[in-house]
């Protein structure tokens, strides 16, 4: 974990979280694992690299996971770990399987019913020629617009485990993947222009952040 402090006091931490953990090897079969998570893992070193030279008007702190295939434990057990301070308002950012490859180019920010609306907000304020964002707290909604599997996509990654604690929360994530947990889930099923331009848009989005109004 790796914290930038502001200047001035703080009221705000945004935590940036991705898991680190995949499949591994399995009998003869190697998973690589390039969505899930190297993609949301690339995109927190990349975003705290853009941010070392200008910190934000916030604590933000940039925590890679372990253990969230097997359980979300690595992430369970930050939040654990959390002081418990009414003053300060958390917002966990996830990053979590950035980079598919697909026709339709819609970036996902799944949060919670409290909070959607004004993400809504903050969002449409980011602009991109490539990508689509939608803000939805409905994993309904999601799994039809992504003609996926039927994921509970609250309960799919490490956001859960902040959001059962009650903190705010964001989930990004690209949707449903047909290579999600196979061995062909590598760089080659990768939109990568796709992929960057999704990253530079969270990128931006946390940089314009107003946690104010959270
Ligand atoms: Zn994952």
């Amino acid at each position: 974990m790796a914290t930038l402090m502001p200047s001035h006091p703080v009221k705000a931490h945004v935590i940036l979280t991705a898991h680190y953990d995949h499949l591994g090897k399995q009998g003869h079969k190697m998973y690589g694992g390039a969505n899930d998570n190297a993609s949301g893992v690339s995109a927190l070193l990349f975003i705290a690299a853009q941010f070392t030279d200008t910190p934000p008007p916030f604590q933000l702190s940039f925590v890679a996971t372990d253990a969230e295939e097997n359980g979300l434990h690595g992430a369970e057990f930050f939040v654990s770990q959390l002081p418990l301070d009414d003053a300060i308002t958390i917002l966990n950012i996830n990053l979590d399987m950035l980079a598919v490859s697909r026709l339709k180019k819609t970036l996902y920010a799944f949060t919670s019913n409290a909070q959607r609306r004004t993400l809504q907000a903050q969002l449409s304020d980011i602009s991109s020629e490539l990508i689509k964002v939608k803000v939805t707290s409905s994993s309904n909604m999601m799994n039809r617009l992504t003609r996926g599997e039927d994921i509970d996509w609250r309960r799919a990654s490490d956001h859960y485990a902040f959001a059962k604690a009650g903190f705010a929360y964001i989930y990004f994530g690209m949707g449903y993947d047909p290579h999600h947990h196979t061995s062909s889930d590598q760089v080659s099923n990768i939109d990568q222009a796709l992929y960057i331009e999704a990253v530079n848009y969270i990128a931006q989005f946390i940089r314009q952040l107003d946690m104010t109004s959270l």
